[in-house]
């Protein structure tokens, strides 16, 4: 757990690190825990059973009642998940096996564990989607026995006004099923800024701060205000100081919906604000935003369920969904990123006792070239005929000699060489890579993990993770001044992108290029357009000369002259 405790005007500031950004004030709720029911001896006496039945039938219906009404405010997929969890508490199959064992004398709460575990036994058996709802039923279970109990509902509440959910961590499935009308805000003690709960609340628009220390304290009920940007969980605020945090937020949201782009500071300076996708689909939704172009199509991510290599015309097709989304405009495509947390099994890494260190990325093209080759035919093939040329980027470059052999290839076939910047030592060679290449993409993802030494994908080392990070800062200026030097583009794909005040931290680097999901195109682009150039350049250099990420934080929303946030 990272983070850390300050107290500011009487009220408890506890810090961790921003996730989603955000402003919300509520009361604090919590997840409910899931009660054990240890298995029962007892026999209920037959006086006594018909109201055993009565009750358990009512707390299936209450469970059923409260799964409907969620599954009704909810939206798209969370809805059928919910409404289909309302299914199962009313399923005549689960229903009846727990009455004929309440009938025989078994109490209500052990009968309904019993009557799960004999069709979780069953799903199992069944596999594939059957076993996929054993985790479902079980909650719904869990919810009844709780009901029965006169207990709080497990799992994730569902408060009777907004809240803010203070959790340890949750499942992927929990997060999924938040409500944002009445979870307007999550902080957890544990997970990253790219853990499953992070990405879902981000989807979600759910303002998020994780690695909290000191959440446990906070009683349920609590008023509580949460800044995502600024990684702040104020308890207990002065009702004034909130409200105007709140409203500085709203009217920041006005805003940002009002950007329609194209990026620039203030002051006229261009900036391009890009897209990250990963299919074609996701180049359609994106097109809804203002961003400009694609600065990242991870392309690995087409591929993550395929055994084989896809033939060079099926991944032809797949590029072109992207290149046809965006036709017209700039795109910047990465050949796989196999390997790590992104395994393929036709890239097929030998068993490797860190997978982070091995053969990932580009290095895959040293054991076996064609499927980088087979790759760039079919990129180079979708792009036939297509203005702009596309720009192709090779992810995991180390050394001048790995760029130098990639940009041969890719140039080869009439495309745009490019290196990705995510190994410490790419970025101190940036300028020899660049002199290869025609750009740089920094991947502050992977140029944090491996520069800290720390798993990206570690809760617990979240706070290393961190882009501000000093050292990782000083490697992407370093990166961006290469450029600069070069007079060649180097632009930031990574996660710090979609940071409003780490993006100007970027532009004052002299990063010309930002690419983020879609859903932080307009919050970067609007911030930028309301600093200058000089103002970005400014807090750089106090970036660069801050001593850890939160004083960094603070020292740039100072020079951008932009509130601390809550
Ligand atoms: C990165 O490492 O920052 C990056 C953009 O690549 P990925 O997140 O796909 O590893
Ligand atoms: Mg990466």
């Amino acid at each position: 757990m990272t983070g850390s405790l300050q107290v500011e005007m009487e009220s408890l500031v506890l810090c961790g690190t921003p996730a989603v950004s955000g402003v919300a004030c509520a009361p604090a709720v919590r997840p409910g825990a899931r009660l054990r029911v240890a298995e029962s001896t007892d026999s209920i006496p037959e006086p006594g059973r018909a109201s055993e039945q009565a009750a358990f039938l009512a707390a299936a219906a209450t469970v059923a009642d409260r799964l409907r009404g969620r599954a009704a405010r909810a939206g798209g997929a969370a809805a059928e998940v919910l409404a289909a969890n309302a299914a199962m508490a009313t399923d005549r199959g689960w229903l009846g096996v727990a009455q004929k064992l309440i009938a025989a004398g078994t109490p209500a709460r052990a009968a309904a564990v019993a009557a799960t575990d004999q069709f979780a036994e069953m799903f199992i058996k069944l596999g594939g989607l059957m076993a996929e709802r054993v985790t479902d039923l079980r909650d719904v279970c869990d919810r009844v026995v709780a009901e029965l109990a006169g207990a709080p509902e497990p799992g994730i509440p569902v408060p009777p006004e907004p809240s803010i959910l203070l959790a340890d961590d949750l499942a992927p499935a929990d997060a999924a099923g938040l409500d944002p009308s009445l979870i307007i805000g999550l902080a957890t003690s544990f997970g990253g800024p790219t853990s499953h709960t992070a990405i879902i609340a981000r989807q979600l628009g759910i303002p998020c701060v994780v690695a909290v220390a000191g959440l446990d304290a906070i009683a349920a009920g609590t008023p509580v205000l949460l800044d995502g940007s600024s990684g702040r969980v104020v308890i207990d605020p002065d009702p004034e100081v909130a409200a105007r945090a709140v409203e500085r937020f709203r009217a920041r949201t006005a805003r940002d919906a009002a950007w329609t782009g194209p990026g620039a500071t203030a002051d006229g300076h261009r900036v391009e604000v890009l897209v990250n996708v990963q299919d074609g689909p996701g180049a359609q939704a994106a097109r809804r935003t203002p961003a400009e172009g694609v600065g990242l199509f991870r392309t690995e991510l087409c591929f993550l369920d395929r055994e084989t290599e896809p033939a060079v015309a099926e991944q032809e097709r797949i590029y072109r969904e992207v290149f046809d989304a965006y036709a017209g405009a700039k795109v910047v495509i990465r050949t796989l990123d196999a390997g790590s947390d992104k395994p393929l099994r036709f890239a097929d890494h030998a068993d490797e006792a860190n997978p982070a260190l091995g053969v990932r990325g580009i290095r895959i093209a040293a054991r076996d070239a064609g499927i980088l080759d087979r790759q760039l035919d079919a990129i180079s093939q979708a792009a036939a005929g297509r203005s702009p040329v596309p720009w192709v980027m090779a992810p995991m470059i180390s050394t001048a000699a790995e760029a130098e052999s990639f940009a041969e290839k890719v140039r080869g076939r009439g495309l745009i060489p490019g290196a990705m910047i995510e190994v410490p030592a790419a970025a101190l060679t940036a300028e020899a890579i660049l002199r290869h290449v025609d750009f740089l993409s920094v991947g502050t993802n992977d140029l944090a993990q491996y520069t800290m030494a720390a798993d990206r994908m570690s809760p617990a080392l979240a706070a290393l993770t961190d882009p501000w990070q000093p050292a990782v800062l000083a490697l992407v200026a370093r990166t961006a001044a290469a450029g600069q030097r070069l007079g060649k583009p180097v632009g930031v794909c990574g996660e710090a992108a979609a940071d409003p005040a780490l993006a100007c931290v970027l532009v004052g680097f002299g990063v010309g290029s930002l690419s983020m999901a879609a859903g932080a195109v307009a919050a970067v682009g609007a911030g930028l357009a309301e600093v200058t150039r000089e103002q970005c350049e400014r807090a750089a250099t106090a970036a660069l000369a801050a001593s850890d990420p939160a004083a960094a934080r603070a020292a740039v929303r100072a020079f951008l002259g932009w509130a601390p946030g809550a």
